[in-house]
């Protein structure tokens, strides 16, 4: 089994300049603190190379970081796969059930969409990740989602060392007035003497790193399983969306249609393995895809072409239910709300209980749309776009939506 293959492959050098940029720095100077600092808590004080031990957690420490870059490298210079510009479909007349993109001058295959940042389509385009600084796609998938897996597991064994450096090692040091509160730590203290004493600039590198291994494992670990949820359902969030939009598109004009996702197989083990296989590489060439056996090729296309067709449902309309202030963090507005802001240099735009939002796209927690402004001010050519939280809106029922009174329905969380 050639696994080096991908990493390695001379095609992809050029990949390299996709590390000059803030993503992969700062993601990169994370990985490199919290190892190299649990490496050293773990061999100068905590568990030493000399013992059996310390032996095994070293290895461990080294394989984690081994895994994680091996997986993240992938996933950066891999990246999604491109469809190739100016592609068109094999049969002439399947030109009518796919959009055109002027700027690749081609059809987008199924499932891809243009990236604005790699400036190509992008096989099963997920998203544009900063960290990164690539598209998370088709052929990135797999390498992606273990990383986001892998990156809180390393995280979580740093943490431990971390913590247990500093409390051995403070227990050691520190006699004021601490013997009245004796904890027994018989079962960690083992009399060693460490190269170097534990100092006020190792406790502080150490207690930083905490801070990092912990921040790391709750932001990384909570997009480990978004990403699960939607790879479970063989879909992409970009997918997520469209699906919405369909379903709304169903019941605003009340076809009698029965929309089904496309690519979802029935079973989650069958739509794991079309993205997770031992070769690294997913099933497919990235432009045809196994489908439900009610659709066709080209199901989610005509969906897309429908939609784009019908300006109605290009965008969803949402009611401020909430206020909001305009916050990158808003507290009060949930928790997940507050750690998962898009990463985004987009801005956020303040809401007013009772305003009408044209929503565009989404993630679970926040939402991105235009504003719908006075008449005034639409004369004038103003425009309010930009990101607002999930919960301070309400989606509007088309019966209701030209009804001045909100809708009463039960919000999520
Ligand atoms: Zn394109
Ligand atoms: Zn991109």
């Amino acid at each position: 089994m050639n696994i080096l293959s991908p990493i390695v492959t001379f095609q992809n050098l050029h990949e390299v300049r996709r590390l000059c940029h803030w993503g992969p720095v700062v993601a990169l100077s994370v990985i490199a603190m919290c190892s190299s600092m649990a490496v050293l808590d773990s061999i100068i004080w905590y568990w030493p190379l000399d013992t059996t031990g310390g032996s095994i957690n070293f290895i461990m420490l080294i394989n984690w970081s081994v895994l994680i870059l091996y997986n993240y490298f992938n996933a950066m210079f891999l990246g999604p796969g491109r469809i190739p510009l100016e592609w068109k479909p094999d049969n002439q007349q399947d030109t009518a059930y796919l959009q055109f993109c002027r700027l690749c001058q081609g059809y987008k295959a199924p499932r891809s969409h243009h990236c604005r940042k790699c400036d190509r389509c992008v096989m099963k385009m997920d998203h544009h990740c900063p960290w990164i600084n690539n598209c998370c796609g088709h052929h990135n998938h797999a390498y992606f989602t273990s990383f986001l897996l892998l990156a809180p597991l390393g995280c979580i064994h740093a943490a431990f060392i971390f913590i247990m450096t500093m409390y051995t090692e403070l227990y050691d040091r520190v006699s004021f007035g601490w013997s009245s509160v004796k904890i027994d730590m018989g079962a960690v203290r083992r009399v060693h003497h460490p190269i170097m004493p534990f100092g006020v600039a190792p406790f502080a590198a150490t207690l930083f790193a905490l801070g990092l291994a912990l921040g790391t494992t709750i932001a990384v670990g909570m997009l480990f399983v978004i990403q699960m949820k939607v790879i479970l359902r063989n879909k992409t969030s970009v997918e997520v969306w469209i699906e919405e939009k369909a379903r709304d598109r169903i019941q605003y004009y009340q076809t009698g249609e029965e929309f089904i996702f496309p690519y979802d197989l029935g079973s989650r083990w069958e739509n794991f393995k079309q993205v997770f296989t031992w070769s690294g590489s997913p099933e497919g060439d990235g432009i045809e895809w196994p489908i439900h056996e009610k659709c066709h090729q080209y199901t989610l296309t005509v969906e897309q072409l429908k939609q784009k067709a019908d300006k109605r449902v290009r965008s969803v309309q949402y009611r401020a239910v909430e206020d909001y202030n305009g916050a990158c963090c808003p507290t009060g507005k949930g928790f997940n709300t507050f750690l998962r802001t898009p990463c985004s240099e987009e801005p956020r735009i303040t809401l007013i209980k009772g305003e009408t939002i044209y929503a565009t796209r989404g993630t679970k927690w926040w939402m991105y749309g235009d504003k719908v402004l006075t008449e005034e001010q639409a004369k004038a050519g103003a425009r309010v776009r930009g990101w607002f939280p999930r919960q301070c809106v309400e989606k509007c029922h088309y019966d209701t939506a030209n009804n001045s009174a909100p809708p009463e329905e039960k919000k999520e969380q």
